[in-house]
């Protein structure tokens, strides 16, 4: 099978012909192997044979099936007018797995993931239409499995963007692309700079200016996190104890941690050896933890929180409200502050559900004697009901966006306060 262009085109009457598609389907069984593994490979044999004519009986004159290898099958279906009918096509299948197969005293419950490639549009030979079809079946097994995918070119695009990040990522740190900003947190009682969130950049000589959301999340898969992780904490540590040195009033740094750099049995001894080799009292040092990281092993959070505390280290809670903190926790948790999620600051002012949020959170946080502080927050109005319902600080673009150290010193120098 080679270039399936050609016949595609019915019929040669009076009328235009109508340029018709095929559609390629790769078709999988969800978690086949458990099958196979429990109930031992003649069920699983019996199991794809029936599959194979559920399939047969969801298919047209002309229509193929074939089985690739394993439990994965393809379909080939030429004349398929518009994108609707393949789905008609699809959603039979779907359907024909919804009734269990039995085999001896066994009813089994079998779903399956489809992925789908167009010819024309999506490859003109068979080798890029099965290529495309089977990066749309990741993704729809990525989706949840049970469901089905055509592709798109994004798919591929994304693809291949992230293979080029991952490759760039690798080097960065090493040719110090990175640079750490600072976002000033102001106490709402005083309007002063107490302290400043430190995020991390990517200053790509290409790309320019990548945000973290785009590679936080690879540097996590990578394992780059744990030596950029580290790296941050360092350069956001030297840098806030060379203000103090320099006779600016101190102020608190604040330093975002990922899930796998709190769980590097070296953490405890990297931030202590880190404070020690850049002077920074720890006073004036806080690590902010997701919900996430907190929730996920809750004793060893524990142990480990207690331990930063003895040094001295503050901790917080960052978007607070997103995650699934139980609170009989968080009265466990030696933390000192919540930092209400953006999220719930966005619409504050016109959302009573997010308003009640913030409110709660401010009282719970008030209830624990923790400090609560407010991210993301924009316009006057939503600062003047965070004030009015006793929050603490706030850190946003209405006060400052983040800023590179030496834009950041500015502020400093001009003793930059909150005007209402
Ligand atoms: P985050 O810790 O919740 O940081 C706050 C984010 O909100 C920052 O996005 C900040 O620029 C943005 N922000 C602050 N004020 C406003 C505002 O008024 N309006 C809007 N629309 N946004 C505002 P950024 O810098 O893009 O960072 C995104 C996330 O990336 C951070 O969320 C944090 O989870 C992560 N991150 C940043 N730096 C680091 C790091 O060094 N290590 C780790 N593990 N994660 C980091
Ligand atoms: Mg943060
Ligand atoms: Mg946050």
């Amino acid at each position: 099978m080679n270039k399936l262009a050609g016949c595609f085109y019915p019929g040669t009457g009076p009328r235009t012909p109508q340029p018709t598609q095929v559609a390629v389907m790769l078709i999988d069984l969800d978690r086949f192997k458990v099958i196979n593994d429990t109930l031992g490979h003649a069920i699983g044999d019996r199991l794809l044979q029936e599959v194979a004519q559920r399939l047969t009986g969801c298919l047209r004159e002309g229509d193929t099936v074939a089985r690739l290898g394993g439990d994965e099958f393809m379909l080939l279906l030429p004349g398929v007018e518009h994108t609707k009918s393949t789905i008609k096509i699809v959603q039979k299948i779907l359907e024909t797995f919804k009734s269990p197969f039995y085999f001896n005293d066994h009813e089994l419950h079998i779903t399956t993931s489809i992925g789908i490639a167009l010819y024309p549009d999506d490859g003109e030979d068979a080798q890029t239409l099965l290529k495309n079809a089977d990066t749309a079946l990741h993704r729809a097994k990525e989706q949840g499995r049970n469901n089905y995918q055509f592709y798109t070119s994004t798919m591929n695009a994304t693809a291949l963007e992230r293979l080029s990040l991952e490759g760039k990522l690798r080097h960065a740190l090493e040719r110090e692309e990175f640079v750490v900003y600072y976002q000033p947190q102001v106490s709402l009682s005083t309007g002063q700079i107490v302290g400043m969130e430190a995020l991390v950049r990517w200053r790509h000589p290409d790309l320019g200016l990548i945000p973290p959301m785009k590679f936080i999340p690879l540097a996590e898969e990578t394992g780059l996190i744990i030596p950029l992780g580290f790296w941050v904490l360092r350069t956001a540590c030297a840098q806030n104890k060379a203000w103090q040195k320099a006779g600016y009033p101190p102020l608190r740094v604040a330093v975002n941690l990922s899930t796998r750099l709190f769980k590097q049995q070296t953490f405890i001894q990297v931030v202590a050896q880190t404070l020690h080799e850049t002077g920074l009292d720890p006073d004036y040092l806080e690590l902010e933890l997701t919900e996430g990281i907190i929730m996920e092993n809750i004793e060893t959070t524990i142990t480990t929180l207690k331990e930063l505390k003895k040094m001295g280290v503050h901790i917080s809670v960052d978007d607070f409200g997103t995650g699934y903190s139980s609170l009989a926790y968080l009265k466990r948790f030696p933390i000192d502050t919540l930092k209400i999620d953006r999220s719930f600051v966005l619409d504050i002012t016109t959302d009573p559900d997010d308003a009640m949020i913030a409110m709660l959170i401010i009282n719970v946080a008030h209830h624990l004697k923790l400090r609560v502080i407010a991210e993301g927050v924009e316009t006057k109005e939503q600062l003047a009901f965070l004030r009015s319902h006793g929050c603490d600080e706030i850190q946003g673009y209405l006060f400052s966006r983040p800023l590179p150290a030496e834009e950041f010193v500015r502020l400093l120098q001009e003793r930059r306060t909150l005007t209402d």
